[in-house]
This record gives structure tokens, C-alpha cells and sequence, in this order.
């Protein structure tokens, strides 16, 4: 590597050694950071590899869409099987220009969201094809780094069948129930009037034991209609211009009595702001939560209700749908939470409750008389006003949801 002349000069030499083993040194490291970034590069390219077949060779619809503007950047051949269209046609299209129906705007606006509240797990929605025909999809959404871009990436779940399959089922059972539960519960009642002679103390009970569940079954009835009236579009939602304080104060003055009853203290603050809204849908969802966060507090518990603005520069209103006395500036969300100290919601369940007849405890409707349709049918309310609901919770203290709605018209 190197000489040195005699004489030789003790330091020289030392130094020059030192010098030696130095670069020796660094070269080593030099070598083995190279051998690091080799491997890295290896392990990329198969991860990459990886993702990329099983992206191409799903059965699921897959698609990639940037968060700023909903804009599909890369799709999969599920997908353009599904929809019908072409790759030319998707690619560089943001969801609301490419016509996959009227869902469209929620979709794109559940993308646009995404960073501030979170991946979404199988929501339900209609997709239109190319050829017009609907398709009922189960989608979830999740937040990924590509590059440093912000992109979604979303999975659908083709359920047109099985969907079809159920609806049929379902309304064929509640209707073939609902006539003869109705007429159970008209005898009852005659026998409760005492039209039908006095009962006794215990035949008092057996008849209350009766009635009570025959409500609870009628409820349930209701409720599986209902969700499935509007899922099928039979009920348009009915959007006025409505008072936010308003809908706030009569939804906790409906259920004051539930919590005198379930001795919960029940706080409002309302917040004064006008919303297009169907108000009686509005008001569907706002007592469902309330009933919920009292039913599953204890007593001495307080429920908090109130709402504040909340901005959200991401989402940005079609031109035409504005609404025509606000100013061009993008309009403010509603943001409504529903506070409890109850007992709380397991993580691996905040998501899968807003699902139909899902509870986090097989025994919470026998024992607090619920049907598990409740949120799924708030969710559905929320979804058709373009907005949001979803939860957070701490097991054991507490659990806040959250109704985040446009102020303007959609
Ligand atoms: P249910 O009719 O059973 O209340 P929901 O769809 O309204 O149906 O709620 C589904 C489930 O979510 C409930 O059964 C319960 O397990 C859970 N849940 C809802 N709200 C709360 C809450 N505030 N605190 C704790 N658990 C809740």
C-alpha cells in the first residue's frame, strides 16, 4: 500500500499507519452500508413485486386514488371488469367524472376525508357501471404513502348477488311476520284493558313478559324495514332548511325521560347554525345515539350532546351545487358528538357495530333491548347527507360519537 525511505522517522511511520487502518476502516463500513442497500433494493423490488401480483390477480375491484382530489391513479382488472369501463377511461378520471352513480359524491368525499377520520372497513354502496347497470359493493378505504403522495387505496367486494339474495329474503320475513305480530299485539292489549275479564296478579306479569317482547319484536321488524326502505331508495330524504340547535334540543329533550328513568345526566350545547338536512332523519340518528350512550352508561353518569364548526379544506363542493347566497369560500362541516362515561366499545369492534346486527355483546339486545340495526341505519341517515359518523372509544370510560355533516346543500 504504501513505503517509506530510511531513515525511518518513528512519528511518520505511526502516522502514516494510522492513516492506513483509517481508510482501511472506512472502506469496510463503506462496504457493508452498500451491502445494506443492496439487500434493501433486493427487498423493495420483491415487496414491490409482490404487491404488484397480487394488486393485478385479485378477485377484488382495487383501485389507488390521490386524497387531494379523488383522482384514480392506478386500478386492477377486477375493478375494470366490475365497472366496465376501460383502463384509458379510469386512469387520470377523479370518482365523480367517471359516472359510477349517485354514490359517487360520497365516495369521492369519504376519500377526501380519509386523514381525518381514519380507514373505512366495508361500507356499503352503489356503484354504477358503464352500462348503467347498480352494483352493491362492500368498500373499504385506507390511507397509504406512495412516493410521498397521499393516496387511498380501495378495495371493493362485489355483494350484488348475495344483496339480492337477502333483500328478498328479508322483506319476505318481515312482512309475513309484521301482520301476525300486529294482531298478537292488538290481543294483548284487549287483554291488558281488562276487556276480557280481570287477571290476576300473576296473569298480570305473564302479560307484561308478553307485551314487551312482542314490542321488541315489532321494533325489530321496523327497524329491518326501514333500513331496508332506504337502502332501496323507496325513502328520499326530505332536505330543508333546518336549525342545528333545534334538532340538537329536541333530541335530548326526547329521551330526558329515558334518562331520568336510567338516573343519567344529560347535558346539551347547542350551537345555533343553519344546515340542509332532513330534520326527521337528522332526528332518527341523534335520539338513536343518545338512547345508546344512556343505555350503556351507568347511573350517576353524565351524556354529553353538542356540536361546534368544524373546516375542512380538502373537500371541495361541485360549482353548481353551491349554495347560491353563501360566499365562494368552501363551506364549514357540523360536527356533532354524542359523549358518554359508560362502559366503553372494544377497539377491534368501533368499526364493525356501524354493520347491521352487530353488538359488541351477544347478550346487549336481550338485556338492554336493542336490535344492532340502530347504527347501521344512523350511518345509512348520515351517508345520504353526505357526511360522516364514527366513533372513538376507551374501554371502561367512555365512549364519543362523532356526526360530521356539509353545512351547505350537496
Ligand atoms: P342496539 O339496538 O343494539 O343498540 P346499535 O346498532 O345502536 O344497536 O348499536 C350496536 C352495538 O354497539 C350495541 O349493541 C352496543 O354493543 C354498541 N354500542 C353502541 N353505542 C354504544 C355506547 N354509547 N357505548 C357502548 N357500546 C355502544
Amino acid at each position: 500500500m504504501d513505503y517509506i525511505t530510511k531513515p525511518f522517522q518513528l512519528e511518520e511511520v505511526l502516522a502514516r499507519i494510522e492513516n492506513h487502518l483509517t481508510i482501511w476502516k472506512l472502506q469496510q463500513q463503506l462496504q457493508a452500508q452498500n451491502e445494506r442497500l443492496q439487500q434493501e433494493i433486493r427487498d423493495r423490488a420483491k415487496a414491490e413485486e409482490k404487491f404488484t401480483k397480487v394488486f393485478r390477480s385479485s378477485p377484488n375491484p382495487i383501485a389507488i386514488a390521490t386524497i387531494l382530489e379523488a383522482r384514480f391513479i392506478d386500478i386492477n382488472p377486477s375493478f375494470l371488469k366490475m365497472s366496465g369501463y376501460c383502463l384509458e377511461e379510469v386512469i387520470g378520471n377523479t370518482v365523480a367524472e367517471l359516472n359510477l352513480g349517485k354514490e359517487a359524491v360520497a365516495i369521492a368525499q369519504t376519500i377526501q376525508l380519509l386523514s381525518d377520520t381514519g380507514p373505512l372497513y366495508n361500507q356499503e354502496f352503489e356503484l354504477s357501471t358503464k352500462s348503467g347497470e347498480v352494483k352493491t359493493i362492500l368498500l373499504s378505504i385506507e390511507l397509504i404513502d406512495l412516493s410521498g403522495v397521499q393516496c387511498a387505496l380501495l378495495i371493493a367486494n362485489d355483494i350484488t348477488e348475495r344483496k339480492r339474495l337477502e333483500n328478498e329474503f328479508i322483506s319476505l320475513v318481515s312482512h309475513e311476520l309484521r301482520t301476525p305480530l300486529t294482531s298478537t299485539m292488538g290481543a294483548l292489549d284487549l287483554l291488558g284493558a281488562g276487556q276480557l275479564g280481570t287477571l290476576t296478579e300473576q296473569g298480570q306479569k305473564v302479560l307484561s313478559i308478553a307485551t314487551t317482547n312482542t314490542e321488541r319484536l315489532i321494533r325489530l321488524i321496523n327497524d329491518i324495514l326501514d333500513l331496508e326502505r332506504m337502502k332501496s331508495v323507496k325513502i328520499f330524504m326530505q332536505k330543508v332548511k333546518c336549525n342545528a340547535a333545534d334538532l340538537l334540543i329536541m333530541a335530548t329533550e326526547t329521551m330526558q325521560a329515558m334518562a331520568d328513568k336510567l338516573q343519567v345526566k344529560l347535558i346539551v350545547h347547542p350551537l345555533a347554525i343553519e344546515l340542509w338536512a332532513d330534520p326527521d332523519r337528522l332526528l332518527q340518528t341523534l335520539t338513536n345515539l343518545i338512547s345508546n350512550a344512556i343505555k350503556f352508561s351507568e347511573p350517576g353518569d353524565t351524556v354529553w350532546v353538542s356540536a361546534t364548526l368544524a373546516e375542512h379544506k380538502g373537500v371541495e363542493l361541485r360549482e353548481n351545487d353551491r349554495a347560491s347566497t353563501q360566499s365562494t369560500l368552501l363551506p364549514g362541516f357540523l360536527l356533532i358528538t354524542i359523549r358518554d362515561e359508560g362502559r366503553g366499545i372494544p377497539k377491534d369492534k368501533l368499526q364493525i357495530i356501524f354493520e347491521r346486527f352487530q353488538q359488541v355483546d351477544a347478550s346487549d339486545s336481550r338485556n338492554k333491548g336493542g336490535t344492532g340495526l340502530g347504527l347501521a341505519i344512523c350511518r345509512n341517515i348520515v351517508q345520504q347527507h353526505n357526511g360522516k359518523i364514527w366513533v372513538e372509544s376507551i374501554l371502561g370510560e367512555g365512549s364519543t360519537f362523532y356526526v360530521l355533516l356539509p353545512l351547505a346543500a350537496f
